[in-house]
C-alpha cells in the first residue's frame, strides 16, 4: 500500500530533524543540507505532497516517467534534479528541464550534454558521478581518473561541473559504507582546490533512506531519500 499523504509529512519532518542533527554533530551549517526527494515510482500527488512537507528538491531517475509527472504539475514549486542513469539518446530531454544532473558517468555523456546545451545556448549544471566502491554493476568515473576527467570537463563550454555524486555498494548497516563517503569527501575536497574553468566543487550528492546522516557527517550537502519518505516502492 502506498503511504497515506500524512505519513509522508511526517516521514519528511522526521527526516529534516535527522539531517539537521547530523549536519550540527559535522560541524556543518544545517541549511546547507538539502534533502532530494527520490520520486521514483511515485506518482504526482504522493510528489506533491513530499513537496508541501518540504523536501527542497525532486529527483527522477526514468526520463519517460520524469516527463509524464512533469505534465501534471508533480514538481510545481522546488527544482527537479535528475539522478539516475542517463542515456546519451535521451539527453536531449533532460537538458534545461533539470537544473542539476546528478549522474554524468562518463566523457562522452558530459560531451553530448555540452553539445545539446550549447546548441540551445544554455550551461547545464552536472556532477560527476565516482564509482566509488569500484563495482561493476555501477557506472561512474573510478577516483584515479577524477582528476583528469575534470581536467576535459573544463574544455567542455555547455557545462558546468558543480560537484560529486556517489552511491556506495549496498550493505547492512550504515556504518559500513562511512569509509567510502570519508573517501568521497576527500576527493570533493582535493579537487575543490584546483582551480579548473566552468568546475566548482559545491555539491556532495551522497546518502540515501539507508544512511544519509551517515553521509551528512561525511560532508554530503545533498542526500537522495526515497523510500525514506514514500515507503518501500510497489513493484508491479
Ligand atoms: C532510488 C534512488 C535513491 C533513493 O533510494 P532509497 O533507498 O529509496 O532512499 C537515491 N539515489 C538514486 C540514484 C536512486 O536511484
Amino acid at each position: 500500500m502506498p503511504l497515506t499523504l500524512d505519513e509522508i509529512a511526517r516521514n519528511v519532518s522526521h527526516i529534516k530533524d535527522e539531517i539537521r542533527k547530523a549536519a550540527l554533530e559535522s560541524g556543518h551549517p544545517a541549511d546547507e543540507v538539502r534533502l532530494v526527494a527520490a520520486t521514483k515510482m511515485n506518482d504526482a500527488e504522493h510528489v506533491r505532497a513530499a513537496i508541501a512537507a518540504g523536501v527542497d528538491i525532486c529527483g527522477e531517475n526514468r526520463v519517460q516517467e520524469m516527463l509524464e509527472k512533469q505534465a501534471l504539475g508533480a514538481y510545481a514549486g522546488v527544482p527537479l534534479h535528475f539522478i539516475g542513469h542517463l542515456q546519451r539518446n535521451k539527453v536531449r530531454q533532460v537538458v534545461g528541464l533539470c537544473e542539476l544532473i546528478h549522474s554524468v558517468d562518463s566523457i562522452a555523456l558530459l560531451r553530448e550534454v555540452s553539445r545539446v546545451a550549447e546548441m540551445r545556448g544554455l550551461l547545464q549544471d552536472v556532477l560527476m558521478e565516482v564509482n566509488i566502491g569500484r563495482e561493476d554493476s555501477k557506472s561512474g568515473f573510478f577516483p584515479e581518473v577524477l582528476a583528469e576527467s575534470l581536467a576535459e570537463a573544463s574544455e567542455l563550454p555547455g557545462i558546468r561541473v558543480r560537484g560529486l555524486m556517489a552511491i556506495p555498494p549496498v550493505c547492512k548497516v550504515p556504518e559500513e559504507n562511512r569509509p567510502f563517503f570519508l573517501q568521497m569527501q576527500k576527493l570533493f575536497i582535493d579537487n575543490g582546490g584546483k582551480k579548473y574553468d566552468n568546475v566548482r566543487m559545491d555539491f556532495l550528492s551522497m546518502g540515501m533512506t539507508g544512511d544519509y546522516t551517515e553521509a551528512v557527517r561525511c560532508g554530503a550537502n545533498l542526500v537522495r531519500v526515497g523510500s525514506g519518505i514514500f515507503g518501500p516502492r510497489q513493484y508491479t
